[in-house]
C-alpha cells in the first residue's frame, strides 16, 4: 500500500511553479508585482530570449534585510498576508507567498537585496530549488532578481514554450501594461541588451500613453472620470469614430492591478456599439476604483482574471460612465478649433441654432428614381413639415474648409485638426436617418398618398406577415389595404421612397418580416431595421452638386446626434490627423542642422 507523506518543499514548490510559472512572462510578472508591492518608484526589466536565458528585475524599493531574504525563498512565506480575513481585503499584488520558492525551483536564482537602513546587502544564490550559498554583497538599496536557464531542468515545462519572438511579445506586453497602470512609477524595459521604452515618472496618464503608445494613440483617446458611490471609473478612451481593429487594445486596471475581466470588456465593446463601424474596438486605458472587498483577485494562480461581486451594478456604472463620454465627444472637435471667420458650429442639442429640421432634403441630390415630395401627381399629407427650415443658417458653416471633390462622392475639407475626407452618401444616410427616428418618435410620419393606388398580391405566409404588421407600417408612412384573400391594395407611402418602387419595398419588408428582423413584438428594432432600409434605397448621389451643398451638408451632419456613422455601421468621414502627418512626413525629427 502506498504511503502517504508531506512532499518535501523542493517538489511542492517545483509543482506550485506549474500553475503559478507557466512561462516566462509569469516571472517578470510575479518579480514586477514584487517591485511595485516594495514600493518602488523605479524598475528596470530586462530579459533575452524570450526570457529564456535571462529575466532580470531591479528595484529601488524597501528591500529584505537578511532574515526577511531568507524567509522571502520559503514556500508562503508572505510580509503582506497575516490573517485569512486580510484575503477579503487584498490591496498589494502578492499574497500567497508563493512566487519566489517556486520560480527558484526550476532556475538559477540569484536575489540580492538592501534596505536603506542596512549597511550591506544580501546575496542569495539557489539552483533548481537547492540553496548554493547566502553572503553579504555590496548594493544600493532596493532589490536586484536575476532568473536564468529558467526551466532548463523541467523539459516537459521546456518543451511547451512557443517561439522567443512570442514570448517576448507576451513580456513586452505586460511591462507596458504595468507601466500604464503606474505612470508614477519610472519604468524601462531592455530586451537582448536593447532599449524597448525607457519612461521616467509620468506627472499624468496621458504623458505615459504618450510615451509608451506614441502620440498617434493619444491623439484618438479622450478622457473619462466618473463616480457613483464607491465605484469611479476614470482613464482615456477611443474617441467615437476611431476604433483599433484589435479587441485587445482594452486595458484595466482594478485598484492599480492590470486584469482581464469579461465584465469590464464586454461592457466596453457594448457602450462603442453605435459609436464605432462594425468589426472595430474600442482602444481603452481604463481604471475602476471600487472597495477592495467588491472583488475577488483570487480566483485563479495568476491573479489575472478578476470577479466583481455585483458584476451587474458595476456593469450599469461603467457602460454609463462611457457613455457620458463618448455622447459629449460625438460633436466633433473642430467644433472650437481653428480661426475661422466668425464661422461658428452649432453643437448639437444647442436650441437658440436649431432651425427646424428640413423635411428629407436629405436625398435632394437624388433624383433618379426618387420622386420630390412636391412632385406632381402626388398630394402631401398636411401634417408632414413644410419645406420653410430648409434655408441654411449663414452663421452654420463648418470650420471646416472645403478644398474639393475626390473618388466616388468624397468631399476633403482642411481643419485645424487634420484633413477630412468626407462620405457624401454615408452623410445623407445618417442625416435621414435621424430626421427618420426623430419623425418615428414624434408619431409625425410624412406620407406620400398614391392617386392610383397599387395592388399587389402576396403569398399566404407572407399575407400572414403582412397583416400581423399593418400598424407597425401605418405608423410608418404606409398605408395598405386589405381587400381579398391574399391581395392588398397600397395607398400611400413615405415620401423617402418613390410609389414606383413601392410593391418592391413591400417585399423587402415582408422578406425581413418573415425572417424575423422585423417584428412588432421589438418596434424599435423593427423601426431601425425601415429606416436602414430607407437609407440604403433613397440615397443617390448626384455628380453636380455645390460646394456651398457639400458645406451644407457637412453643417447637417455634424448636427446629428452621432454623426461619426451611416446607419450601416460606416464611417462618414475619416480624418487625417496632424500628429499622424507630421509622423508620416516626418515632420517632428530634429533638424538636422543642414537642411541642403
Ligand atoms: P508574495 O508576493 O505573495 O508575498 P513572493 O514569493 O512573491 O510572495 O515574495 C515573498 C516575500 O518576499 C514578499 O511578501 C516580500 O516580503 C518579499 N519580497 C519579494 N520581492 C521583494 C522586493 N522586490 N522588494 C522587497 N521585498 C520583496
Ligand atoms: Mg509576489
Amino acid at each position: 500500500m502506498a504511503q502517504i507523506r508531506v512532499l518535501p518543499d523542493r517538489v511542492a514548490n517545483q509543482i506550485a511553479a506549474g500553475e503559478v510559472i507557466e512561462r516566462p512572462v509569469a516571472v517578470v510578472k510575479e518579480l514586477l508585482e514584487n517591485s511595485l508591492d516594495a514600493a518602488a518608484t523605479r524598475v528596470e526589466i530586462e530579459f533575452s530570449n524570450g526570457g529564456r536565458s535571462l529575466v532580470r528585475i531591479e528595484d529601488n524599493g524597501s528591500g529584505m534585510r537578511p532574515d526577511e531574504a531568507l524567509l522571502a525563498i520559503e514556500r508562503h512565506a508572505t510580509s503582506k498576508v497575516r490573517e485569512a480575513e486580510d484575503l477579503l481585503n487584498i490591496t498589494t499584488f502578492g499574497f500567497r507567498g508563493e512566487a519566489l520558492p517556486s520560480i527558484a525551483s526550476v532556475s538559477r536564482f540569484q536575489l540580492k537585496t538592501r534596505t536603506p537602513l542596512s549597511q550591506s546587502g544580501t546575496e542569495l544564490l539557489i539552483n533548481g530549488g537547492k540553496l548554493i550559498h547566502v553572503r553579504d554583497c555590496g548594493m544600493p538599496h532596493g532589490t536586484r532578481v536575476e532568473v536564468a536557464h529558467l526551466f532548463n531542468a523541467v523539459p516537459a515545462r521546456r518543451k511547451f514554450l512557443k517561439a522567443d519572438n512570442t514570448e517576448a511579445a507576451h513580456i513586452i506586453h505586460l511591462a507596458k501594461v504595468y507601466a500604464i497602470a503606474h505612470p508614477q512609477t519610472g519604468f524601462s524595459l531592455i530586451e537582448n541588451g536593447r532599449m524597448v521604452f525607457d519612461s521616467p515618472a509620468c506627472p499624468s496618464l496621458e504623458e505615459r500613453v504618450r510615451e509608451i503608445f506614441g502620440p498617434v494613440v493619444v491623439d484618438g483617446l479622450m478622457a473619462v472620470d466618473e463616480k457613483d458611490g464607491d465605484y469611479r471609473l476614470r482613464g482615456l478612451i477611443s474617441r467615437p469614430g476611431k476604433g483599433r481593429s484589435s479587441r485587445h487594445d482594452m486595458i484595466t486596471i482594478v485598484n492599480k492591478r492590470p486584469v482581464t475581466s469579461s465584465t469590464l470588456n464586454q461592457a466596453l465593446i457594448e457602450s462603442y456599439h453605435s459609436f464605432l463601424p462594425r468589426g472595430r474596438y474600442p482602444q481603452a486605458f481604463l481604471f475602476l476604483e471600487l472597495d477592495p472587498k467588491a472583488v475577488d483577485v483570487n480566483v485563479h494562480p495568476s491573479k489575472r482574471e478578476v470577479r466583481f461581486r455585483e458584476a451587474a451594478r458595476l456593469r450599469g456604472f461603467v457602460i454609463r460612465s462611457l457613455l457620458q463620454g463618448i455622447r459629449s465627444a460625438a460633436v466633433p472637435e473642430v467644433a472650437g478649433a481653428g480661426a475661422g471667420a466668425g464661422a461658428v458650429l452649432p453643437v448639437a442639442g444647442e436650441a437658440g441654432n436649431a432651425a427646424p429640421q428640413p423635411p428629407f432634403s436629405a436625398p435632394k441630390e437624388g433624383g433618379r428614381g426618387r420622386v420630390e415630395p412636391d412632385s406632381p401627381g402626388y398630394r402631401r399629407e398636411a401634417r408632414s413639415p413644410t419645406k420653410a427650415g430648409a434655408t441654411p443658417d449663414p452663421d452654420w458653416n463648418v470650420k471646416w474648409r472645403f478644398l474639393g471633390h475626390a473618388q466616388k462622392g468624397l468631399a476633403i475639407f482642411d481643419a485645424a485638426s487634420g484633413i477630412i475626407l468626407f462620405d457624401r452618401r454615408a452623410a445623407h444616410q445618417r442625416i435621414l436617418f435621424e430626421q427618420l427616428e426623430k419623425q418615428y418618435r414624434e408619431s409625425n410620419v410624412p406620407a406620400q398618398q398614391l392617386l392610383i393606388p397599387v395592388p399587389f398580391e402576396l403569398d399566404a405566409l407572407g399575407s400572414a406577415a403582412l397583416l400581423d404588421h399593418l400598424d407597425f407600417l401605418n405608423a410608418n408612412g404606409f398605408t395598405i389595404a386589405e381587400f381579398g384573400r391574399n391581395f392588398f391594395r397600397l395607398e400611400a407611402t413615405p415620401v423617402w421612397t418613390s410609389p414606383e418602387e413601392g410593391e418592391a419595398l413591400i417585399n423587402d419588408l415582408v422578406g425581413l418580416m418573415k425572417a424575423g428582423t422585423i417584428s412588432k413584438n421589438k418596434p424599435l428594432e423593427a423601426f431601425n431595421q425601415l429606416a436602414r432600409l430607407a437609407c440604403q434605397r433613397s440615397v443617390r448621389l448626384d455628380d453636380s452638386v455645390s460646394e456651398k451643398e457639400v458645406i451644407e451638408l457637412a453643417n447637417r451632419l455634424l448636427r446629428c446626434k452621432n454623426p461619426l456613422l451611416s446607419p450601416l455601421g460606416k464611417p462618414t468621414y475619416i480624418e487625417l490627423g496632424r500628429n499622424e502627418l507630421d509622423r508620416r512626413f516626418f515632420r517632428n525629427s530634429a533638424p538636422s542642422g543642414n537642411l541642403w
